[in-house]
């Protein structure tokens, strides 16, 4: 090989090996290019599921916030009082109503009856004595109350059970007559004493027992005019036939606790014309998801 030659080889090699290097280094910049742009991808996936996150916690304190907002409700003429959260619709509710138009199934019944400690007629069921368990204290209180008034109250009737009812029924329909009997009692179903937060009040001497004329009597008075200091309220008013569907019942208390007692005490309506008002406030509440 001459000179030339091999210098021709030399040069060749060089080329190639400055051809290979130069492959090895686009290679190894690609690499370290794609790498650092899959760092600042990940990088960038981080940051956005960090501000996602973020966000919705921001969104899940709101939301607390909203459910945890308290929804108030105004009768006419009374102070605005605190909605109690819970689905008065359903029977378990102290809010509920039961009544010719909202009738309950005749399958409910309460899980919480107890026979308070107050006088009650031993000579009915036990079931008939008892009421709700969150009736119990305030129930005692205002007996207590009255008798401190000079006033010995006795529990006519609690709890009723949707059988029980048909019978008082039947028995008044084969007495009076259905027309007579559908405005003094309530039809299974339809009735408050079967939600276990209804009382009829009697006196211990039984004076006018379960007759209109107990309105007229000092035990009958005392009642109407303080046991919404306990949380119940007169719920068959004198008057109010048209709009609660019953005849004035002096006797007959619901317990619907204090702050709805009060309410209802200051603006003189009825349950049922209270209603809509609650309503209201349950939709409310079902709209900031507090139920
Ligand atoms: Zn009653």
């Amino acid at each position: 090989m001459n000179n030339n030659m091999s210098k021709r080889v030399s040069v060749r090699k060089n080329n190639l090996s400055k051809f290979f290097i130069f492959i090895v280094l686009t290679v190894i910049v690609g690499v370290i290019t794609f790498g650092f742009c899959g760092y600042l991808n990940n990088l960038q996936i981080l940051k956005d599921k960090d501000a996602k996150a973020q966000q919705q916690k921001q969104i899940n304190i709101l939301l607390a916030a909203k459910r945890k907002s308290p929804v108030f409700i105004t009768l006419p003429g009374a102070k605005p009082i605190k909605a109690l959260v819970d689905d008065y619709s359903k029977a378990d509710s102290i809010w509920t109503i039961v009544s010719k138009t909202h009738p309950i199934s005749i399958d409910y019944a309460p899980t919480d009856l107890k026979i308070p400690d107050v006088a009650t007629r031993t000579d009915k069921s036990k079931d008939e004595q008892s009421v709700r368990s969150v009736v119990l204290t305030p129930l005692k209180n205002m007996f207590d109350a009255a008798a401190s008034n000079g006033h010995n109250l006795m529990i006519g009737s609690g709890y009723r059970s949707a059988a029980m009812q048909k019978v008082y029924y039947d028995n008044l329909v084969s007495s009076v007559g259905e027309e007579t009997a559908n405005q003094a009692i309530a039809k299974p179903g339809q009735s408050e004493h079967q939600t276990g937060l209804a009382v009829d009040i009697s006196t211990l001497s039984r004076n006018c027992y379960l007759d209109q004329c107990f309105a007229t009597t000092a035990d009958g008075l005392w009642l109407a005019n303080n046991s919404y200091k306990f949380g119940f309220i007169l719920r068959y008013p004198s008057g109010s036939e048209a709009v609660t569907g019953y005849q004035y019942e002096p006797w007959h208390f619901r317990y619907v606790g204090l702050d709805l007692a009060t309410a209802l005490h200051e603006s003189n309506l009825t349950l049922d014309q209270a209603w809509p008002y609650l309503l209201k406030a349950d939709a409310t509440l079902r709209n900031n998801g507090a139920i």
